[in-house]
């Protein structure tokens, strides 16, 4: 991608009316845009890093054997009654509206009751189970407080993951290696240190439901900490049973400010059973099918990311979710042959690494200062950053640059 093409532009001013971390310093850079509070847009750069985050987490939910569906965001109200969830006492968070002949309808927050309909067309025996199904799909919430940028929106795109099995115990298994599909997403992501298995409280089928919850001060959780375990509990369910439960002691956890970035749990037959799903069983007995719903924000995982791996420059992304791996950064120069030859060069770097796949930004335009150039880069946060300029030519070199870190150093052209 040639910078001079790229129609975001970054600024220096900080965003009126912006609070959180994440949406200010996204925002500055062209990342996304603030259409109003909790409603955000994705640029081209920031849209690049939340695909980068949906691809990993497809890759490990397709790893874990289930299936990319895609539901709709419009939901007939029927089917929410029939579970009780349609009115304002079982959910405040609906967007509502209705057709022109007044069919009411809303604008789903979850998914439960239109996959638990679905799934009656294809299962019907114990053949057709287990089935496990997820998307990436946009969920409409009004949320009370959204004054946490792009980690708590009014619209946003969710992954959500539904299994359905025949019994507990297949469900358990599943369950289990959901687990750690979660936790190779934080891993990949760059999140693994800071993000913990926390336990939640688990409803009618289960003692407990799993968070996954990462530490920062943007989060809106409390959890407690065990270092050596790497566990944790959420404030909320904490009391002198689920320790004994957990073979926990208060005095080893430590307090710490997180925010849940995907969470999983056991649904039982809480949808199955209003909805009557059931299939066939070996015996010929008709029983209810037995489910789990497993949630990750890629927007939120992408906020929380800006949040942690930031510095007072700007963003600093981890190479497998930033929008490009280098920034190739161009200077000028008044000598017309010293910036034909930082041209070519810089063109040739550029085809060379387009042509061995790696995703590269040249900062190409003209007119602006090597200041301006040096802090936007900081700001847009790629991992590694080349400079070509008068000075690195006098060497036959380019300079490089981790974002990370603050060294620099010179590499020959062709060793770059
Ligand atoms: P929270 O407790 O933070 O309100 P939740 O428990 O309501 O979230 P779920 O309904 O289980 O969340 O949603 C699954 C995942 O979707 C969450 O773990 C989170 O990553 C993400 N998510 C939930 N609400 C939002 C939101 N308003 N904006 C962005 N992501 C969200
Ligand atoms: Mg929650």
């Amino acid at each position: 991608m040639k910078q001079s093409q790229l129609f975001t532009k970054a600024t220096k001013e900080n965003p009126a009316g912006e609070q959180a971390k994440n949406a200010q310093l996204l925002i500055k850079a062209g990342f996304v845009h603030k259409e109003m509070a909790g409603v955000y847009t994705y640029l081209p750069l920031g849209l690049r890093v939340l695909n980068n985050v949906m691809q990993i987490i497809r890759e490990e939910m397709n790893a874990i054997g289930s299936q990319e569906i895609f539901l709709t965001a419009l939901q007939p109200a029927d089917v929410w009654k029939q579970t009780d969830r349609w009115s304002d006492e079982a959910s405040d968070v609906w967007f509502r509206t209705e057709l022109k002949n007044g069919t009411k309808l809303g604008l789903g927050w979850t998914h439960e009751e239109p996959i638990t309909n679905l799934m009656k067309n294809h299962i019907r025996s114990y053949r057709d189970l287990p089935v496990f199904a997820y998307q990436f799909q946009t969920k409409f919430r009004n949320e009370l407080r959204a004054k946490s940028g792009i980690m708590r929106s009014r619209e946003f795109v969710m992954k959500d993951l539904y299994s359905f099995s025949r019994t507990k115990e297949e469900h358990d298994a599943f369950y289990e290696k959901s687990k750690t599909a979660y936790l190779n997403v934080f891993n990949r992501c760059g999140i693994g240190e800071q993000t913990y298995l926390t336990f939640a409280s688990g409803g009618a089928f289960a003692k407990y439901s799993h968070e996954f919850q990462t530490i920062t001060d943007a989060g809106e959780d409390t959890i407690y900490i065990h270092n050596e375990k790497r566990i944790a509990v959420n404030e909320e369910v904490l009391d002198d049973e689920v320790l004994e439960q957990l073979d926990l002691n208060r005095e080893d956890l430590r307090e710490e400010k997180a925010v849940e970035v995907g969470n999983i749990f056991t649904l039982g037959t809480r949808f199955s059973e209003p909805l009557n799903l059931k299939y066939i069983d070996e015996n010929g007995q008709e029983e209810l099918v037995f489910m789990g719903s497993y949630g990750i924000g890629p927007g939120r995982l992408m906020g929380t990311i800006a949040e942690l791996l930031s510095d007072d420059r700007g963003l600093v992304w981890p190479k497998n979710i930033a929008p490009y791996s280098v920034h190739i950064v161009s200077l000028e120069s008044k000598d017309e042959t010293i910036a034909a030859r930082i041209k070519t060069v810089s063109e040739g770097l550029y085809t060379d690494l387009i042509q061995s796949g790696i995703e590269v930004i040249w900062d190409d335009r003209e007119g602006v200062s090597p200041g301006a150039r040096f802090g936007e880069s900081d700001l847009l946060g790629i991992p590694l950053r080349i400079v070509i300029s008068e000075k690195t030519l006098a060497e036959d070199s380019v300079e490089w640059k981790k974002r990370a870190n603050k060294e620099m150093q010179l590499v020959k052209i062709e060793e770059a």
